[in-house]
């Protein structure tokens, strides 16, 4: 991370193809006056994901951006990491819900493998997710942040709200998955600027306050 913050004004590009992950980032950076763009209305492609962690791979999403639509563009690299698995599924989240993108079966997977490694108690099935993000400005400035929030994996999954993994991940505190929350429940954003709950929503905290003007 620079230095030096640079504030964020004016149109950014949303550097996603991830409709839910679009949809949440447009309602965070909404009270701050911020045009957004999606990189899909935009017909910009998706570069490979070959970095080797969140950071490198939020990176990645929001140069290509940037410097394709010559504004500065915002990427958003996230997953479900499982302690019992070596923090997989990790970077490769998406991945494992295949072409199809089918979460159903990525959670069974993950179920699965939980199982299969002996986890089946609470405390042998916690996890977490992360969320990195990074704003690329053409002139090559970057600012990075990450969010986690931990919690348990649990079987079967509750809930119909939110997307990916959301169902299957009761955050620590709580009684409801992610799954059973709103989208401003997830979040967890409160008024007065204490720690908000979502990985996405705790990053994007960090974020706001070096680069965003209210
Ligand atoms: P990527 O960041 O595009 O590589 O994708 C990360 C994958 O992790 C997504 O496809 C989601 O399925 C999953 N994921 C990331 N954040 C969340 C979340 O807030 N809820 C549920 N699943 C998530």
């Amino acid at each position: 991370m620079s230095q030096q913050h640079r504030i964020l004004t004016g149109k950014v590009i949303i550097a996603t193809h991830n409709a839910g992950k679009l949809r949440e980032m447009r309602e965070l950076l909404a009270p701050y006056g911020i045009e957004a763009i999606s990189a899909g209305e935009l017909g910009l492609g998706e570069p490979d994901e070959t970095g080797d962690d969140f950071i490198s791979n939020a990176v990645i999403k929001a140069e290509a951006a940037a410097h394709a639509a010559k504004l500065p563009a915002f990427a958003d690299d996230s997953g479900l990491c499982a302690d019992a698995l070596g923090g997989a599924p990790g970077i490769y989240s998406a991945r494992w819900a295949g072409e199809s993108k089918d979460f159903d079966a990525a959670m069974a997977l993950i179920n699965e493998k939980l199982e299969a490694v002996g986890a089946v108690t609470d405390a042998a099935r916690r996890g977490h997710f992360v969320s990195a993000l990074a704003i690329a400005w053409p002139d090559g400035h970057l600012e990075t942040f990450e969010g986690k929030v931990f919690g348990t994996l649990i079987w079967p999954p509750r809930g119909t709200a939110g997307f990916g993994y959301d169902p299957m991940f009761l955050p620590d505190g709580h009684t409801r998955t992610f799954g059973e929350m709103t989208s401003d429940e997830k979040h967890g954003l409160p008024a007065d600027g204490s720690e908000a709950l979502s990985h996405r929503a705790r990053a994007f905290q960090m974020l706001a306050k070096a680069c965003l003007a209210k």
